[in-house]
């Protein structure tokens, strides 16, 4: 499955297989305790984004994502987020939503070392 982390608690997202079907699957956090509904792997993949994608972007952010800032010619690599302050602080120094131009997901994603 891909690599989705649960914009709650930053946790890797997790297949769960159902005892009476082992085909279908539902994907979800562990530590928070949702899942999709049942369905087929790739399926509940899409779910799952499906729903995080309503978060609010900042709420989405995990250290090591890299973020495109505005007038900034390198990508800055988020090190934490203040949710309260809604203060993203990053290797470079800290900015705030606005400042953002591309968030990691809008960013193309090659090179990625797994
Ligand atoms: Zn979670």
């Amino acid at each position: 499955m891909k690599d989705i982390k649960c914009p709650l608690c930053g946790t890797q997202l997790k297949q769960f297989n159902d005892i009476h079907d082992t085909y279908h699957v539902r994907v979800g956090c562990q530590k928070c305790k949702w899942t999709t509904f049942l369905t087929d792997p790739e399926k509940a993949d899409q779910a799952a984004e499906a729903v995080i994608s309503k978060f609010p972007p900042i709420m989405r952010l995990n250290s090591g994502d890299k973020l495109l800032l505005e007038g900034a010619k390198d990508y800055f690599t988020v090190v934490s987020v203040e949710l309260g302050k809604a203060v993203i602080h990053t290797d470079k120094g800290y900015c705030y939503i606005d400042d953002v131009v591309k968030w990691p997901w809008e960013l193309e994603q090659k090179g990625r070392d797994e």
